[in-house]
């Protein structure tokens, strides 16, 4: 029967998948899809087989991030065609697998019942070819709804821990936390937090400053007994990055934006 079926091909992918990393946001534009990527190809950087799964049902933007944008993937006798996203510095290609190759264009909105959101977890996971990965990265869709627990319970006894991103506003902080809250009664180990749009470097005066006050962060942090890996910048690199097709890491692996994502890929 279906259900069996699916649960099969899911159990035959996941044997291929080493360790699952879900990189959560309880907030929409704070620059989880830009963490992913870039925490994506600094592991390929370092040799490492890696996948990036957009489960962001409403804003399947990782096409964009690696220059896939409305292009489309095969159904082949091995599932859903990925696509791999090459460079020089890669040892192994990033393999994508997105909703986005899946729709007619790249504006359609998704207008689905949690029946289909559900469905579509388990095709992420089960339908696309991912072959043998040291690390699948799952874009979350914000929040704490549905699809990330229709994913924590079909990964039960997988490898999988989570990363968060946030700014260090208070109310991006202080939805962040309820995700934590949920990894923790989930038993889902948290790698730590990434800080996104921390600061800014004037391009004229090359004085830095902050846009958001990080006390709270610290605070809130540490009486969550959780580590904050990093502060990446507010950078004109990651801005454009998502238009530009090449996630910063590789466009410009010198730049601090870059290298504050160092840190990330250490703790993974
Ligand atoms: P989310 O996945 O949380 O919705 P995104 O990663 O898509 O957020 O980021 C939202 C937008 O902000 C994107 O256009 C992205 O390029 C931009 N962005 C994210 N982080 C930064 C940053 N540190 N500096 C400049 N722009 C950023």
């Amino acid at each position: 029967d279906k259900p069996h079926h699916e649960k099969l091909l899911i159990e035959s992918r996941l044997e291929r998948i080493d360790q699952i990393i879900l990189v959560m946001a309880n907030k929409g534009g704070v620059g989880k899809s830009t963490v992913s990527a870039n925490l994506a190809t600094g592991l390929a950087q370092r040799g490492y087989r890696v996948g990036v799964a957009d489960a962001d049902i409403h804003g399947p933007n990782q096409s964009r991030f690696f220059g896939f944008a409305g292009e489309h993937v095969r159904l082949s006798d091995q599932g859903l065609g990925t696509k791999n996203f090459t460079e020089d510095s890669l040892a192994h290609p990033v393999k994508v697998g997105s909703l986005a190759f899946l729709m007619e264009s790249d504006d359609t909105p998704i207008v689905w019942r949690d029946a289909y959101k559900h469905d579509f977890m388990h095709h992420l996971v089960g339908s696309f070819d991912w072959g043998e990965l040291d690390f699948l990265i799952v874009d979350m869709p914000p929040g704490t709804g549905n699809e990330l627990i229709t994913l924590a319970d079909m990964l039960e006894g997988a490898n999988v821990s989570a990363l968060l991103a946030t700014t260090p506003q208070d109310v991006a902080l202080m939805d962040s936390l309820k995700a934590v809250r949920f990894c923790h009664e989930r038993g889902l180990p948290m790698l730590g937090v990434v800080e996104n749009m921390s600061g800014i470097t004037c391009p004229h005066c090359s004085g830095e400053f902050h846009l958001f006050p990080r006390d709270h962060l610290v605070e809130s942090l540490a009486r969550a007994g959780i580590e904050s890996l990093t502060q990446i910048p507010l950078a004109l690199e990651l801005a454009s990055g998502s238009d530009l097709g090449t996630p910063v890491v590789v466009a410009h692996p010198q730049s601090p934006a870059a290298q504050a994502f160092t840190p990330v890929v250490d703790a993974c």
